[in-house]
Formats: C-alpha cells, sequence, structure tokens
C-alpha cells in the first residue's frame, strides 16, 4: 500500500495536504481533543478557548495567559512528519499545506508561507479583539512575564487574545474558501493526523475526491472518510509520511 500511494505522489503535480493535531504530537504538543486530550482531563481548559468565557471573565484570561507562557509548543521541535512535507515542496509538488493546527510547526519546519493555510490561526501571534491590531505573541507574553496578569491593547485598551480561531468565534471566509479552492485542484490529496470530523474543513476531503483526486488518509484513529478513501493509513505519522513523500531513493 505504500508503495502504491508513493507512486501516486511520483505522478503527481499538485498535491494537496491537509494536517491536524496528530502530526504534531510526535514534536511532544498533545492532541486536545484526543483520549489523553487536555479537555477530557481538564474542563477548565475547554472553557478558555471559548470566546464568550474568555471575553467576559478576567479570571480565564489570566489563566489563559499562563497557559500560553507554559505551552509545550514554544519548544516544539518540528519532526519527520513535518520534514517529509518540506521534502514534498522541495520536490515541486505541494500545492497547498492545509492545517488546523496553530503552533506554525510547518513554517518552522521550512515549508513557504504561502503554501500554509492555517484555517484556525496561529498562537505566535496576538490579536486585539477591540482594534483588530496583530503582533507577535512573545511581545505580549514579556508584559505578563513583567507582572501584567491580563494585558490588555496599549492603542485602544481592548482585550488581547491569540490570533487562533476560539470555540464561538467565526471561521476567516476567504481562509476556508482558499483552503476548499485548493483541494478541488488537488491530484492527490493526503490527509494527516486529523479525525475528519469538523467541518467545514473536512469538506476539503470530499472536494478533492470529487474533483478526481487520488485520496490517502493517514491517522491513528478511524475518520468517517476512510470508506471512501483511496488509501488508509493508520501508522505512525512520522514514519509513514517520509515513506510516502519523502525524497529518499529520488
Ligand atoms: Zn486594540
Amino acid at each position: 500500500m505504500i508503495e502504491k500511494a508513493r507512486r501516486w505522489i511520483d505522478d503527481a503535480r499538485r498535491v494537496v495536504v491537509l494536517t491536524g493535531a496528530g502530526i504534531s504530537t510526535d514534536s511532544g504538543i498533545p492532541d486536545f481533543r484526543g483520549p489523553q486530550g487536555l479537555w477530557t482531563r481538564n474542563p477548565l481548559a475547554e472553557k478558555m478557548s471559548n470566546i464568550h468565557y474568555y471575553l467576559a471573565d478576567p479570571e480565564v484570561r489570566k489563566l489563559s495567559w499562563q497557559n500560553r507562557l507554559s505551552s509545550p509548543a514554544w519548544s516544539a521541535k518540528p519532526n519527520a512528519g513535518h520534514l517529509a512535507l518540506v521534502s514534498l515542496e522541495k520536490q515541486q509538488k505541494l500545492h497547498a499545506l492545509i492545517t488546523q493546527n496553530i503552533d506554525e510547526l510547518h513554517q518552522i519546519a521550512g515549508n513557504s508561507p504561502d503554501k500554509v493555510i492555517e484555517v484556525h490561526g496561529t498562537m505566535r501571534k496576538f490579536m486585539c479583539w477591540g482594534c483588530g491590531m496583530r503582533g507577535p505573541m512573545q511581545a505580549v507574553l514579556d508584559r505578563v512575564r513583567a507582572g501584567e496578569p491580563d494585558p490588555h491593547c496599549r492603542d485602544c485598551g481592548g482585550i488581547l487574545k491569540s490570533d487562533t480561531i476560539s470555540f464561538g468565534q467565526q471561521l476567516v471566509p476567504e481562509v476556508i474558501d482558499r483552503a476548499i479552492r485548493m483541494a478541488g485542484e488537488a491530484d492527490v490529496f493526503v490527509s494527516v493526523g486529523t479525525s475528519l470530523q469538523v467541518y467545514p474543513i473536512a469538506g476539503a476531503f470530499d472536494v478533492a475526491r470529487a474533483a478526481g483526486a487520488k485520496t490517502i488518509i493517514v491517522n491513528a484513529q478511524q475518520t468517517p472518510f476512510d470508506d471512501q478513501a483511496d488509501a488508509v493509513f493508520s501508522g505512525s505519522i512520522s514514519e509513514v509520511l517520509p515513506a510516502i513523500l519523502g525524497s529518499a531513493g529520488r
């Protein structure tokens, strides 16, 4: 099966990849929704990621800032799965890299920022809820370290948060539209480390398949699309992806 999938990639010109939390767990970033996920173990963590609680309650924000300070993502390094996607881009085959992740490990690994479509935003930037200003997250974390438990915007006094899509917050329509459009242009569509249960982005699979793309799913757990996919792999992402996409032997 690996050989077959590898041949599809060899023959492909426009590979579109969709990644979710599963690709970053080998880098030490926990999957929030999985059985060992933070939300399962700490219901307060779910409250912190809900925009309504976040805006309404300073205590939720204080905890959120402490959480951001101690996020494992700050010290995380890209793994072999991320590097396989860099290799795919170097082979001039990567059409788009759609990600549900907010850790920027794809860009840190070496994928071009213009190939990466971040449907849930990025934790490495902050945004102001009042005026919409954005900037590097570390600048705000420095203020937290210096003793401000809930820093506000220096321009407008508004509430600051990470530049990510919280629960209860709208996705950015242009970003989703671009992701779906790219999926429709794929000749191979690879879904990696996502349960494919969250719409609208799970619809990228249908769009790619309807447009005639070969479809590959790499995920530890089953997904609703396994029956429709041309190939399904449940092994370790950091082993399967290099085997399918890697440049070794080319
Ligand atoms: Zn502001």
